[in-house]
Order: structure tokens, then sequence, then C-alpha cells
């Protein structure tokens, strides 16, 4: 996909422009009509020389630009800054240098921190794109690893219940795709359901198990569920792919995690979550064109990513 391999592959494909307005308006506009991203109107001129479309609606500022409406939108760096940064910092795994970036780019080490910085935290949020296809949905409890405090922090913590100090979490995964997981305050309905109807597509084929804070979802999905007094497994019906991530996560944290502080739980369950849907099968092809789709809001499934080859389009003629 687009012949890149490397970094230095990267600047040269995107030092022509050309090159970055085939994969921007590729990943944009896909069915190739460029609307205007402030009316949606279709009625647009491309104007070659000053690089920019003029929309005939009649509003303010009628002009816009590939990178309009991205979070590129605001910056003077041009493109062919932008996406080889871009580039180096989805696919290098031990972190990014700015002296590397800014001497590859030719920028200032200044410039090439803000840059990383910049796309580092547009991708933090996971939650670009909706889950879709078949989906689980579940809760654990993590932490209460009473045995492990100072014996003041004991007495502080233990109050008999038992889960006083137990954090729930909800997951939801994608069959063959991403996990989602928060810290929720509680197990109630409101809060499940809410998390469920902003992380899954509507009309997504969805899974959990029989507690009652699941009822209702049956209008927005085809919802089913698995009694798990009774099995754990009815047909496709199960959570098991939870199951198994909930287990990895908390092989994970014991060993080393002590602390029950949310605050240093939801971090963790970022750091894993990545980690999963960062997995090796995925290669640094995909990795850019899905955290390119996430900068230009654009909604690309990890099927759409790692089970068919993006082409990308024929260059445009500009000139
Ligand atoms: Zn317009």
């Amino acid at each position: 996909m687009y012949g890149i391999n490397t970094l230095q592959e990267a600047i040269i494909h995107f030092s022509k422009y050309e090159n970055c307005y085939a994969l921007m308006v590729h990943l944009r506009w896909p069915d190739g009509k460029v609307s205007c991203p402030y009316c949606g109107s279709e009625r647009v001129t491309y104007l070659a020389k000053a690089r920019v479309w003029k929309c005939y609606t009649g509003h303010e500022k009628p002009r816009f630009s590939l990178k309009t409406g991205t979070i590129f939108e605001d910056s003077p760096l041009g493109l062919d800054k932008w996406l080889p940064a871009l580039w180096l910092v989805v696919n290098c795994k031990n972190g990014i240098s700015s002296c590397e970036l800014a001497r590859d780019l030719g920028v200032t080490q200044k410039t090439a921190w803000f840059m990383a910085h910049r796309l580092r935290f547009a991708l933090k949020d996971g939650g670009f794109s909706l889950l879709s296809g078949e989906v689980e949905a579940d809760e654990t409890f993590i932490g209460g690893k009473a045995r492990n405090m100072h014996v003041s922090k004991r007495k502080r913590r233990i109050t008999g219940t038992g889960t006083k100090d137990k954090i729930a979490v909800m997951g939801i995964l994608e069959r063959g795709g991403e996990v989602r997981t928060t810290v929720v305050s509680n197990r109630r309905k409101s809060v499940l359901q809410g998390e469920v109807r902003k992380h899954v597509e509507a009309g997504a084929a969805l899974y959990t198990d029989a507690l009652l804070s699941y009822e209702g979802l049956a209008s927005q999905y085809a919802h089913q569920v698995v009694d798990h007094a009774v099995e754990y497994v009815s047909g496709c019906v199960h959570t098991n792919g939870l199951e198994n991530y909930w287990s990895l996560l908390k092989r994970g944290i014991s060993g080393t995690y002590v602390s029950v502080e949310p605050f240093h739980l939801f971090r963790y369950l970022d750091e894993q979550s990545f980690r999963y849907n960062n997995r090796k099968d995925m290669n640094d092809s995909a990795r850019f064109t899905l955290a390119l789709s996430k900068i230009t809001g654009k909604r690309l499934t990890y099927r759409h990513l790692t089970g068919k080859e993006l082409e990308a389009p024929p260059a445009p003629a500009v000139n």
C-alpha cells in the first residue's frame, strides 16, 4: 500500500503534492465527490494553483483545502511534513526522537516536538469509529489486593464489604477487531447502556451475559444473551473474547500492580488496549492509514485495513 515502508520513503512519497492529494481525497471523500466541509455542498471547483476548492453556496470563507476540518487545519505546516510525522509516530515502537524527526523533516526540534505531541494527542482516544459486526460487552472487577498493602493503608481500605476497593471496568470487543475498556462508576443500566451506545454501531450483533442492566438494548441491536448461570456458550452467543481479554489483563496487573487507584488503572487499561488494537498482523501501512482515518474523521474499520488491501487511487491530474 502506497509503496511506503520506511520514514525516508514516507518523506519522499509525501513530498509530492499529488500523493498527499490522492491519499487525503481517498480518505475524506472515498466516492470521489469532494464536498465542502462547512456546508456539505458538492458544488465546488478545484483551484489547482492555490490548491484549494471553492464552494458556491455563498457562505463566508468559501475556500477549503485538504487540511480543512482535520487537526492539521490551523497549522502553517504542510501535509508534506505532517504525513511523514504521523508515519513515524504510529510506527516507531520505541518512542520517537524529536531530534530525528526535526532533522528528517527539516523543521526545528521545537516544531517536531509539537507535531509529535499533537499527533499523539489526536490518536489517544480510540473512540473515533464505532464497533460493528459481532460485538461482545462485559464487565469485570479489578483491584482489591489488600494483602499487598502497607498495614496503615490496609486499615483505611478494608471496610468489610470486600468489594469497596474493586473497580468496575467495562469492556466492549468487536470480534476480529478492536477492544475498548472504560472504568465505570457502577454497573447500572444507564452507565452500561450509555457505553454500548457510545461505542457500538446500531444494528450490530451484541452479545452479553444476562445482567439486567443490558435489558432494553434489543430495540437498537441484535441483542442476544447467554445466561452464565446456565451455560457459557450457546452457538455464537458468548463473551469468551472478552473473558480472554480480562484474563490477559489481570495476569499483566498481578505482580506489578498493587495500587488500585483508578487513575493508574485507566492508564494501564489504555496501554493494554492500544497494544491489543495494534497487534502484529497490522502492518505499518495499515496502522498509518488507520491513524490518518482517525485524524480526518473518516471511519474505517480494522477489517477494512487488514482483510482487504486498500489500493491507493490513481494520482489526479493536478498541476
Ligand atoms: Zn460550502
